[in-house]
């Protein structure tokens, strides 16, 4: 058993060695071996001020500019290839919300994905990013979003809710929005990981 382990130990340093674990916005070196970035860029990342109030939402965040390293990410999650980045980027959700002095949420709800969509990528990462926000938040989330419609809207009334999103543009986000404002929730925030594209513009 015992040289079982140290014979993992040593196939893992020699990975390292041979195959060093870079940055994969800057290709710089980290220590990390599974690097989300490497400690330059994570000081990049600055979270974003909620915006001022716009109907339907009471609250409305985008964490993050269109800009450098959690481009990078962003790509690599929205693509498939990095789920577990859900991980490292729910805390700063978690983190503006708290700091927005926003409600604890009654229910977490999340952007939905074309069925085709989800099987291309191979999950939602609105909805992985949800689950991990439910988790250390510790309210509930729903699968309530459907693209053409939603299920039980009667869960949404009266409710604080909270909308996760990593892909919608800004129509795309005030159109669902509109959605669950007429379920008549108590009030509705969202945070989306990106400052959205407008459609317009
Ligand atoms: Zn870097």
């Amino acid at each position: 058993m015992e040289s079982r382990s140290i014979f993992r130990h040593l196939t893992k340093a020699l990975q390292i060695l041979f195959f060093p674990p870079v940055c994969p916005h800057c290709d710089g070196p980290t220590s990390d071996p599974f690097p989300i970035l490497c400690p330059l860029c994570i000081d990049q990342l600055e979270p974003q001020s909620p915006f001022p109030f716009e109907k339907p939402f009471a609250g409305r965040l985008a964490l993050f500019e269109r800009q450098g390293a959690i481009l990078t990410l962003h790509h690599l999650f929205q693509s498939g290839k990095r789920p577990f980045l859900a991980d490292q980027l729910a805390p700063y959700f978690v983190v503006q919300a708290l700091e927005a002095n926003w409600p604890l949420p009654d229910l977490i709800l999340y952007t939905p994905l074309s069925a085709y969509s989800q099987w291309k990528i191979g999950y939602n990462p609105s909805h992985l990013l949800a689950q991990k926000v439910s988790l250390i938040l510790n309210r509930p989330l729903q699968s309530l979003l459907r693209p053409t419609h939603i299920r039980h809207p009667e869960w949404i009334t009266g409710r604080n809710i909270l909308l996760i999103d990593t892909q919608s543009s800004y129509e795309e986000l005030f159109t669902l929005g509109h959605r669950i404002e007429q379920e008549l929730p108590l009030r509705l925030y969202a945070i989306q990981l990106l400052q959205p594209f407008s459609s317009e513009t």
